[in-house]
């Protein structure tokens, strides 16, 4: 019986993997330079957890978890995404003690019941920062900043970050009226998903996708043009310490979070690198979704993006990302040889020299077709002839040329030719 994978799931493959690891390397290391440091939250969490966060009425929550009752009928949930369960650690590690601003991030796969399209996956993976503990707006430009410089070293160009001021749960509720009245008059001609959503959530009939409906939210009262003061005050420094940094930005009005307890700073980074622009990272603050969880009152700012997607637009062909490869392929012909190259490619390994072997015992030409396809920079080459002189042949796969290793200390002389540029050896 052949058992295949889930529908909507995708394994990555050596080959793919070293895309996704050098993008992973690039993140640590962005990350770590903004002083945020790893966290890794349990992948699957009490269903509760999620209706809570995200909210009862959400699709997420309706239609797209992965939700069981395990062996002692409890609901278990695979986490949908990421932020409800570093709330939920932050508060169960008291985290908040000493009082500091507590900068995580994490990186993993996420689960959702999707139909499955292109580019949708029902397992997928999310990278994602959460800056806990501060209302300060250094805070939401750090953040963004360091968001597009992780974009930059990853190649990514043509990168437009957006911003918007959603308010505070002081001048919010009034914007909340003021837009549902002006909604109203639209109603008619708004699609059917707008009509559904604009009572209970009318912000987001500023971000609906289609085409018409975007016309009339142009049109619509500004989430901006009513801030109360502290909002407004923020959002001025926030623009400053933009502009301090040199990243361009632009104001959209029409950017929204869907949830609740997103509050002020909102944003998303485009890039064109597709061709057609796409959003490939959105986040913002959210103030009170620490306290919702009886957690300490905890302002927040943070953002998810796709690993997915972001892959997708990342020019790889112009980026130098490290494709494993061997340093040596060793070929060996002749019972001595193997068992004296089964020694060598173990001491060759602990002085720290990456090689691969063949395993089958074909023919010189079968082994060197394998050294060949493993893209190994050199063979290093031992036959009975070379046991006898006590030299073997370490050629480059690229040039062909050769030089002799001398048997008797051979680690060293190997590792003095691979340091040496390619192309450089004489016959
Ligand atoms: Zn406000
Ligand atoms: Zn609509």
């Amino acid at each position: 019986m052949k058992i295949q994978s889930i529908r909507g799931v995708k394994d990555i493959l050596p080959g793919e993997i070293e895309k996704w690891q050098w993008v992973e390397k690039i993140a640590r290391n962005v990350f770590h330079r903004y002083g945020f440091k790893e966290i890794r939250p349990t992948i699957f969490e009490k269903t509760q957890l999620f209706s809570r966060s995200i909210g009862e009425a959400t699709d997420i929550v309706e239609k797209e978890m992965y939700t069981f009752a395990d062996r002692s009928g409890e609901q278990i949930t695979l986490r949908p995404e990421g932020t409800a369960s570093v709330v939920r650690a932050y508060i169960e590690h008291k985290m908040y003690n000493p009082p500091s601003v507590v900068k995580v991030y994490y990186l993993g796969p996420m689960f959702r019941y999707e139909r499955p399209q292109a580019g949708r996956f029902r397992q997928f993976y999310q990278i994602g920062i959460e800056a806990m503990g501060t209302d300060n707006p250094v805070i939401d430009v750090e953040v963004m900043t360091l968001l597009v410089e992780f974009f930059r070293q990853l190649g990514l160009t043509d990168l437009e970050l957006q911003i918007n001021s959603l308010g505070c749960s002081d001048c919010r509720p009034q914007y909340r009226e003021v837009l549902k009245t002006a909604i109203r008059g639209h109603l008619n001609e708004l699609c059917e998903n707008c009509n559904r959503r604009y009572e209970r959530n009318p912000l987001r009939v500023l971000d609906c996708k289609v085409e018409r409906d975007r016309q009339i939210a142009g049109e619509l009262p500004k989430t901006c043009d009513h801030l109360c003061e502290t909002c407004r005050t923020n959002f001025t420094q926030v623009q400053a310490l933009l502009d301090s940094t040199e990243t361009p930005y632009s104001l959209n009005p029409l950017l929204v979070r869907g949830l609740d307890y997103y509050s002020r700073t909102t944003f998303e980074v485009l890039s064109t690198n597709l061709g057609a622009q796409n959003a490939i990272c959105g986040g913002g603050r959210y103030d009170s979704l620490v306290e919702e969880f009886d957690g300490p009152p905890t302002p927040c700012f943070g953002f998810a993006l796709g690993m997915e997607r972001l892959i997708s637009v990342i020019p790889f062909e112009t980026v130098t990302y490290s494709r494993s490869r061997p340093d040596i392929f060793i070929v060996s012909l002749g019972e001595e040889a193997k068992s004296q190259s089964f020694r060598m490619t173990h001491q060759l390994r602990k002085g720290g020299v990456t090689v691969d072997q063949d395993y089958d015992g074909g023919s010189m030409k079968s082994q060197m077709r394998k050294a060949n396809k493993s893209s190994s920079r050199f063979a290093l080459i031992v036959g009975e002839n070379e046991i006898r002189t006590e030299k073997y042949l370490m050629k480059d796969m690229e040039s062909g040329s050769q030089i002799e290793i001398p048997a008797e200390n051979f680690v060293p002389a190997v590792k003095k030719r691979l340091a040496e540029p390619d192309d450089s050896s004489s016959v």
